[in-house]
């Protein structure tokens, strides 16, 4: 897992609720303390993702900051977890940062902070966020895609461009104007490859998906910060394990000692030493 970071225990500040919600039979009087302690920034990506299964074909880090979205359609209704598995083989070369189901879920498949390796273009790769698409319609629908994957289309650009700080999404269907992102910061594959990615159906809602996407970021500037929990489903050497992910100013964290539980053959222990406020990683 790339781009794991430890956090100042005393940069969280949980409510009650929350600690009481992660603590797990800690003794109360190491509770709060080891739960700040041993919270781990891990894998950078969207509080809206329900799966994550992180495929090896990225280049990690990526090398620019992230400016541009590239919507892609899978050409194909795949599940996310079927589009997870198809990322998941090396030999397969091929990524997309997330995907979208038909259903609406949304996965994770290569970090935020990595390139995925899905739009033919190495440049556009590293400095754009990739989004999968499942499509409901076949080519004779320009790759219909469903209310419910567009709805979530929608909501994942928003919460994407808000955290890495993209003011405006913007778009001209010009792709001369690749990389001046200042005139427009959405791609699509068939500019840089022979495809008909991302279908005529997405295609034709760019401008939609810009001023929805626009109106959000203007709605959204007022927000509080503030600390929620979900679940999710971690794919960690090919086991399936459930984690709670504790969303923090839009940054997802979760503990070291639910990653080291998550090892089936235990060879990692988390301790917390309050005395010298200090967290013990043992490998066996
Ligand atoms: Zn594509």
């Amino acid at each position: 897992m790339a781009n794991l970071k430890l956090i100042n225990p005393n940069s969280l500040d949980l409510s009650d609720e929350i600690l009481e919600e992660l603590s797990n039979g800690r003794e109360d009087g190491e509770k709060e303390e080891f739960l700040k302690a041993v919270l781990l920034k891990a894998i950078h990506y969207s509080s809206l993702v329900s799966y994550i299964k992180l495929s090896p074909n990225c280049t990690s880090p990526r090398n620019h900051i992230i400016d541009t979205i590239t919507i892609h359609c899978m050409a194909g209704n795949a599940t996310v977890e079927t589009c997870g598995n198809i990322f998941a083989p090396s030999s397969r070369q091929a990524s997309s940062n997330y995907g979208i189901g038909t259903d609406g879920r949304i996965a994770l498949y290569v970090d935020e902070s990595n390139r995925s390796w899905a739009t033919s273009s190495q440049s556009n790769d590293h400095r754009a966020i990739t989004i999968e698409v499942a499509n409901d319609g076949d080519a004779s629908t320009g790759w219909h895609v469903s209310d419910e994957a567009y709805i979530s289309l929608i909501n994942l650009v928003a919460d994407i461009c808000k955290r890495n700080n993209i003011k405006q999404l913007l778009w001209q269907g010009d792709n001369s104007l690749i990389g001046q992102t200042n005139q427009q910061n959405m791609t699509v594959h068939r500019w840089f490859a022979n495809k008909a990615c991302c279908g005529d159906y997405l295609y034709n809602k760019h401008f939609d998906i810009a001023n929805e996407v626009n109106n959000r970021l203007n709605q959204d500037n007022q927000e509080e910060d503030e600390v929620t929990t979900t679940a999710i489903t971690a794919s960690m050497n090919g086991k399936d394990t459930k984690l709670t992910s504790i969303i923090y100013n839009g940054e997802n964290y979760v503990r070291i000692r639910d990653l080291a539980d998550a090892q089936s053959d235990d060879k990692l222990t988390v301790s917390w030493d309050s005395a010298n406020s200090k967290v013990i990683i043992t490998s066996k």
